[in-house]
């Protein structure tokens, strides 16, 4: 695997990246172990989700790590308060590369019903986010699903110059994208 992550940004692009994208991708979305730590409520939904009734065993996702060194998801489960945001973003600094995060329930999101001096208003404040979990708290089967979800993200990411095609037509299509103030609420 460490091989394979050395090589992958060098392939030019045509079959043999192809080949290496599905191969890459495959074993990434395998091997996700999160980091072990929960910032409130929706941490308990997440430790049910590890045990018996649900068994996240099932689809080998149950291998919570102890040490940031060893896992590359990070699920944010939990408001996240001024305090505790330095602590969580040396966590996903420590954590190993390639990582990705879940943002778990409305709090992490968004700050919540928490809308107040205390609390980060969004855990993309402070690290980038691939999955917004909704609900309060999400359910243990959401976050399974949100788990598949992020499975697929990574099992079709594109590496090399696939990767950089990519990124250009994001970034056109931010520009070419109605500005936001021009646009219109449900009520307007
Ligand atoms: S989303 Fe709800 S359950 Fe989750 S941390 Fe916030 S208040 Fe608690």
């Amino acid at each position: 695997m460490g091989l394979i992550v050395g090589l992958e940004e060098k392939l030019p692009s045509g079959f043999l990246l192809t080949t290496v994208e599905k191969l890459a991708g495959y074993m990434r979305k395998n091997s996700l172990w999160p980091a072990t730590f929960g910032l409130a409520c929706c941490a308990i939904e997440m430790m049910a989700a590890g045990a018996g009734r649900y068994d996240l065993a099932r689809f080998g996702m149950e291998v919570f790590r102890a040490s940031p060194r060893q896992a590359d998801l990070m699920i944010v489960a939990g408001r996240v308060s001024n305090k505790m945001a330095p602590v969580v973003r040396q966590i996903y600094d420590q954590m190993a590369a390639p990582k990705w995060t879940i943002a778990m329930g409305a709090c992490a999101s968004s700050g919540g019903m928490f809308n107040n001096y205390a609390i980060v208003q969004g855990v993309d404040h402070i690290i980038p986010v691939d999955i917004y979990l909704p609900g309060c708290p999400p359910r243990p089967e959401m976050l399974m699903d949100a788990i598949l979800k992020l499975h697929e993200q990574i099992g079709n990411k594109k590496l090399g110059p696939n990767r950089e095609k990519i990124i250009k037509e994001v970034e056109a299509a931010a520009l070419a994208a109605k500005p936001t103030h021009q646009l219109k609420g449900l009520l307007a």
